[in-house]
């Protein structure tokens, strides 16, 4: 198995996903920064090319000059790799998780422009995760619906600016409460039962037009907006006519900002600090995994309140909740400090 045996409490599950050059990136620079060795080796800045053109790079900041730095992850994707085969070997293997009970969570991390949007969400042509782990979810619960009584319900919601708004009946912002049995709940949040697949993806397609957008952005979408798909599954044992021991669960699929300006301050291992434009959100998570990493099996402060997401997903992830990181590089030498960071946090994260 891809991710290996289930994970010790609170662990975290991380994946690379290389996107295809644009065609911008390919007329400027051809050399590729990363090579893919296998399903779980990736060099970043083979020997071969020795570090990247002093014209693409500022030249204030550190330099790196063919770091031919060889990382692991659980699993590496390559640049031909289709939308099917990331979620077979990712999110699809939650989904008895949260059949069984277990919250869990899947995130999309990287700089703005590297794939997460595309990982998560997808087109009309080739839909992401989100649309295949519903279609998937709706097969696992057709296949047992006469041992199970099941409900799915979804909402889609944005963290921006630590504020939460509804993203499918948009409103005011919505606050935070945790609740005793129903765990972490944000009021007035709308929950959807999406009759199809294809209603579903009309659903998130509409969502994301409410994204906030930002017209100085370099991305079309936000890079500043936490997105956040969650499916609610509720189940019930069905025998002799009767329906009991309820239980719930739910998974959370989150396309995060943009990790570009976030990056900048870690390399050492230290706690991130909020800086000037730093999304606190976003810092808030990447202290939450790192304590999660530092602290594999001793119980140990968990920073989950410092954010608005982190608060949102104090119930997803850590304790006995999987949670996969999917982070999204672009193979571009344009892109050489993004991916540099990106990799480096990410091999952290484990
Ligand atoms: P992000 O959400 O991280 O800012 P996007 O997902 O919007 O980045 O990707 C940037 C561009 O690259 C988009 O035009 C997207 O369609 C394209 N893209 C990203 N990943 C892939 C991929 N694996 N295959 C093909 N195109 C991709
Ligand atoms: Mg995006």
């Amino acid at each position: 198995m891809v991710l290996g045996p289930p994970p010790q409490e609170g662990s975290v599950a991380v994946v690379v996903r290389v996107r295809p050059p644009a065609p911008c990136e390919r007329e400027r620079a051809t050399h590729s920064i990363l090579q893919v060795v296998d399903q779980h080796i990736l060099v970043f800045d083979p020997e071969e090319h020795s570090g990247p053109p002093s014209s693409v790079l500022p030249t204030h900041g550190p330099k790196h000059h063919g770091k031919d730095l060889k990382f692991v992850f659980d699993r590496v994707f390559g640049e031909e790799a289709a939308q099917e085969e990331v979620f077979q070997h990712t999110t699809h293997e939650l989904l008895d998780s949260v059949l069984n009970g277990y919250n869990c969570s899947v995130f999309a991390y990287g700089a703005t422009g590297a794939g997460k949007t595309y990982t998560m969400l997808g087109s009309d042509k080739s839909p992401g995760i989100m649309y295949l782990t519903m279609v998937e979810l709706y097969k696992r619960i057709e296949a047992r619906k006469e041992e199970k009584s099941c409900e799915v319900l979804v909402s889609y919601q944005e963290v921006y600016n630590e504020q939460i708004h509804d993203l499918l009946e948009p409103k005011g912002p919505l606050a935070i409460r945790e609740d005793p049995e129903k765990g972490v709940v944000v009021q007035g949040l709308s929950f959807h039962q999406p009759a199809s697949a294809e209603q579903l993806l009309e659903m998130l397609a509409n969502g994301n037009r409410n994204r906030t957008q930002h017209p100085t952005d370099a991305n079309t979408t936000s890079s500043r907006s936490h997105a956040i798909f969650q499916i609610y599954v509720k189940q019930q044992d069905r025998t002799g006519g009767l329906t009991h021991n309820l239980q719930v669960a739910k998974m959370s699929l989150i396309d995060l900002a943009g990790s570009e300006r976030a990056s900048v301050a870690n390399t050492k291992g230290e706690r991130l600090r909020e800086g000037a434009n730093i999304n606190r959100s976003l810092l808030a998570l990447i202290n939450v995994i790192n304590a999660l990493a530092e602290t594999k099996s001793k119980k140990s402060h968990i920073p989950y309140r410092d954010s608005k997401l982190t608060r949102l997903l104090k119930d997803s992830i850590g304790g006995n909740c999987r949670t996969i990181m999917i982070a999204a590089v672009s193979p571009s030498v344009l892109a050489y400090e993004d991916t540099y960071n990106t990799l480096k946090y990410a091999s952290r994260a484990k």
